[in-house]
């Protein structure tokens, strides 16, 4: 791929993507050894500075060290131990058995690298959401650009640091900068984007991509509802979604957004929810805010915007049932859950992306399903309940990226699970296998034996015989 000279593009840009077109002619056919080899490599720099990255993030949104190791780096080494383990068999072309027409060749299908790609990582999980699809991109052969957020300069300059000790710029490369960086890069006849952000953002980078038929793989967001069913255990449930939702100060693309709950249960379960946020952020009762395990909303724009949630929703007559209390200097806005909610308000129609949770009534399971299929098909979605009749309906009858039932949030870490959206809250799959195929084109490859030629009956001129062959062709086949 060589671009036109004219273009607009800057050139220090066209540079670096014109040496890595150079290199992926190269890395298509690097074995499984030398993809390994980059793969560890990433690992051992992971290992030598974990601290580094645990110090990035926090001084990015005061992210407490635990939760740094386990949703940032944990996953990144999880899929890289994973991706290792099985990336001989994943990269090893596969037979396919031949049908009664194709008689006398054999076929197999390969797995070739895509070839350039281009990673655009959010600000929310920084290190792992950028080096987690780079583990995809470099087990099936591909360079990379990646431009992480700008909303997180700690984490993504430390990526940046990583990647030139670990690569040449022909092989993988950071690009650092704002929107407009992203949108320059956008504008580049790369193979393979993996977008992970907004379903704002998704819509522009298809349409960019869409100019060059670049394939895409749109790692989204949307709201992540919860069904707690009249039979599930309360205190179960209310434990985990309390963690679920408040990992990461709310900040996550599969947080659990709002809570469906039987209306005869209401207060039950916000009593159960309150004790287990005392629990979990306030043992001793001296302030959530005095908790080291809850992070900070990432900047003054989200902080306005979540503030902003919350005053909609009292305005039009939500309670606050917890919380409520925000401190825009440390940019703290504490658990809050929001009952009397109505579909007018900004919580109930937006992603919440934060630690604010409202609980919606609903009277019979059929109108909480309603409920959800009214909205946008969103990213996951967590059932509460014993029932496996009742669990069997919802699945069948919603659709979601992913699903858990009884628990929520940790499908993320099942690398055998592909993981995303569909539709609104995304395109194509990630994670272990999914990665690799994301980034991977499957080449069907069809062997005929020199001499023999299954369609010599059948070319022209087409006679009575051919018309006969043709005609039980479509009657057996
Ligand atoms: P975002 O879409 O605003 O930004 C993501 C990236 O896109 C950033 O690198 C940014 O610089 C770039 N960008 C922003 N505007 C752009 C534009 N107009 N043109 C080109 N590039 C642009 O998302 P965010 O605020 O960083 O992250 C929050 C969103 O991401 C939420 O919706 C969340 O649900 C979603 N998310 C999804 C996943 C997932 O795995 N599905 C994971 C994390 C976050």
């Amino acid at each position: 791929m060589i671009l036109s000279p004219s273009s607009s593009i800057n050139p220090n840009l066209q540079l670096i993507f014109q040496s890595q077109v150079e290199t992926s002619y190269q890395w298509r056919i690097s074995t499984l050894d030398e993809r390994v080899a980059r793969l560890k490599k990433v690992r051992a720099w992971i290992k030598d500075y974990q601290q580094d990255i645990r110090d990035a993030l926090a001084n990015d949104f005061s992210k407490p060290e635990p939760e740094t190791d386990l949703t940032e780096i944990f996953p990144v080494t999880a899929e890289i131990n994973h991706t290792i383990k099985h990336l001989k068999k994943w990269m090893q072309p596969k037979s396919v058995s031949t049908p009664l027409p194709m008689l006398g060749t054999t076929s197999k299908i390969y797995k070739e690298p895509k070839g350039t790609s281009l990673i655009i990582s959010p600000w929310n999980y920084p290190f792992n959401l950028t080096i987690g699809p780079l583990i995809s991109a470099l087990a099936a052969g591909c360079t990379a650009i990646i431009k992480p957020s700008e909303m997180t300069p700690h984490t993504s300059e430390l990526i940046a640091r990583m990647i030139s000790e670990l690569f040449n710029s022909n092989e993988v490369s950071v690009i650092l900068g704002e929107v407009a960086v992203s949108q320059a890069l956008l504008q580049l006849p790369f193979d393979h984007i993996f977008f992970t952000g907004s379903p704002a953002v998704g819509k522009i980078v298809m349409k960019a991509a869409a100019e060059h038929l670049t394939s895409v793989t749109l790692e989204l967001g949307g709201k992540s509802p919860v069904i707690v069913n009249e039979d599930a255990d309360l205190k179960d449930a209310a434990e985990k979604l309390i963690w679920g939702k408040y990992v990461n100060c709310g900040q996550t693309c599969i947080a659990p957004d709002y809570v469906l709950v039987h209306k005869s249960q209401e207060e039950m379960f916000l009593s159960e929810m309150k004790v287990a946020l005392q629990k979990m952020y306030d043992p001793d009762f001296k302030g959530i805010d005095q908790s080291p395990d809850m992070a900070r909303i990432v900047n003054d724009k989200n902080f306005q915007r979540l503030k902003g949630y919350i005053d909609d929703a009292v305005a039009k007559g939500a309670k606050i049932a917890f919380g409520g209390k925000l401190d825009p200097q440390s940019r703290y806005i504490e658990p809050t859950i929001l009952t009397d909610v109505t579909d007018e308000m900004l919580v109930l129609q937006e992603e919440i992306f934060g630690p604010i949770f409202p609980i919606v009534p609903y009277s019979t399971l059929e109108q909480a399903i309603a409920y959800v299929n009214s909205k946008p098909k969103p990213l996951a979605l967590y059932y509460f309940g014993n029932d496996s009749e009742h669990a069997s309906k919802v699945l069948g009858e919603t659709s979601s990226g992913n699903a858990v039932i009884n628990d929520c949030v940790i499908h993320y870490l099942h690398m055998e699970l592909p993981f995303g959206g569909v539709n609104n809250s995304g395109i194509g799959k990630a994670h272990g296998y999914h990665g690799f195929m994301a980034f991977s084109n499957e080449k069907g490859v069809l062997k005929q034996r020199v001499g023999l030629n299954n369609v010599t009956l059948l070319r022209p001129p087409y006679g009575i015989r051919a018309k006969q062959i043709i005609e039980s062709l479509i009657k057996w086949f």
